[in-house]
């Protein structure tokens, strides 16, 4: 008792207090939201009943454990959720089990967004995507079950069903992402997956697209035809997939690949040129010979003319797409839940953009969650640890693929 009591790790006065007004003096458990300051028992003193609860434990031997962290991250204000006393009591029970750290995260981050909203005067409800659920695919063993955080990676080889994951997702709500399924032979399991979300309550959306030539879909287990749930998905696609050619100005090829419409994008782009963290310097419109063309800058190019949009590299164009995609999610997801989906192997992404974004992406005003596909061995994971993360590891071939849940990123990977 003695030694456990030396070793704990508590937070400050001054960081219970920041994680207290961060989550409005509320309960951050999901649907509790119990007001947690007020009047004290005399009329010149106030009370609190809120807990800073750690999100890795205060002591090695704690119910979450200490998770690898140094002492001054265990008392930093990311390791504190706040908490009613009987929320906080709650996630302690059972060793913790039931209360993951990275659980704790997606309650406090749910919480802090809705708080941001509030403070904006905006609808605090929450909009959230809980749950991917593959009911049976081609490609993957029945019934895999994949919850979202803020950030979610999923790690495989190539060939292993990580495009394909993305796709399902996001037929979800866009119907057109299943052609590719559409011409499997007869008689053969097409796909079946359902999405989870909070939007007013807790709904599921199902789409089925086994023998018949069209996918149905169900809100709530309830036939609708088409797609209806209240869910944004941006996936931006590869540059390749559309020939020059075929769209001849430049803000109309961007309008197909993110799957959005050309004034959204005119709008984005001059958005995108005002970002601070962003990675271009410059972005104008040029008309020539009837056709928009977009030229860009980035950051610490030499050449001091801007690049024609279709001249860039591939790895330059999908950080442009990122930034546009990261700007488009931001203001969808104030009014519905978003996932913005980076298929990066698709792109040969440099993955050293995540410790660039993690700041932006771990601010309480960013509601929407992202998808990150890569392959192993491909991510750092040490800087984002804080924002709420998942993985899934994909493992074995088609038609068998499972999916494997870890947490400790740094750790696994050398286990795997
Ligand atoms: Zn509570």
């Amino acid at each position: 008792m003695v030694s456990r009591t030396k070793n704990r790790i508590s937070f400050s006065k001054p960081i219970r207090t920041l994680v207290a007004q961060r989550a409005g003096y509320r309960c951050s458990f999901p649907d509790c939201d119990r007001l947690t300051v007020g009047p004290g028992i005399d009329r010149t003193k106030s009370a609190c009943i809120g807990i800073a609860a750690h999100i890795y434990s205060a002591a090695p031997k704690g119910p979450r454990g200490y998770g690898g962290l140094t002492d001054s991250e265990i008392r930093s204000p990311e390791n504190a959720i706040w908490l009613c006393p009987d929320h906080a009591a709650l996630i302690d029970k059972n060793d913790g089990n039931e209360y993951p750290p990275e659980k704790l995260q997606i309650f406090k981050i749910m919480h802090e967004n809705r708080i941001s909203l509030e403070l904006r005067g905006l609808d605090s409800e929450p909009k959230w995507v809980k749950e991917v659920r593959v009911i049976s695919s081609p490609l993957f063993v029945n019934n895999i079950k994949i919850d979202l955080a803020r950030l979610t990676f999923i790690v495989g080889l190539n060939q292993s069903g990580k495009t394909a994951l993305c796709e399902w997702i996001a037929a979800g709500v866009y119907p057109h992402y299943l052609e590719r399924w559409s011409s499997l032979p007869k008689g053969r399991d097409r796909v079946s997956i359902e999405v989870e979300y909070h939007y007013y309550g807790l709904h599921t959306v199902a789409v089925s697209f086994m023998r018949k030539d069209r996918p149905e879909y169900y809100l709530d287990s309830d036939p609708t035809r088409i797609p209806t749930a209240p869910v944004k998905i941006i996936f931006p696609q590869n540059m390749r997939i559309v020939r020059y050619d075929e769209e001849p100005s430049d803000i109309d090829l961007i309008a197909r690949l993110m799957n959005l419409h050309t004034y959204e994008i005119q709008s984005l782009v001059e958005e995108l040129r005002q970002m601070d963290s962003g990675y271009f310097t410059e972005t104008y419109t040029k008309e020539s010979e009837g056709h928009v063309m977009l030229f860009v800058k980035e950051e610490g190019s030499r050449s001091s003319d801007a690049v024609l949009f279709r001249m860039l590299g591939d790895s330059t164009c999908a950080r442009f797409l990122m930034e546009l995609g990261i700007l488009a999610a931001k203001r969808f997801s104030t009014l519905y839940p978003t996932i913005l989906i980076l298929d990066s192997d698709f792109w040969r992404l440099d993955l050293h953009w995540a410790n660039r974004y993690v700041e932006l992406l771990a601010s309480p005003e960013i509601g929407f969650q992202t998808i990150i596909t890569v392959g192993p061995g491909r991510v750092e994971f040490d800087d984002i640890k804080w924002i709420g993360w998942n993985v899934f590891r994909l493992h074995g071939t088609p038609p068998s693929v499972t999916v494997r849940k870890g947490f400790h990123t740094t750790e696994s990977t050398s286990t795997d």
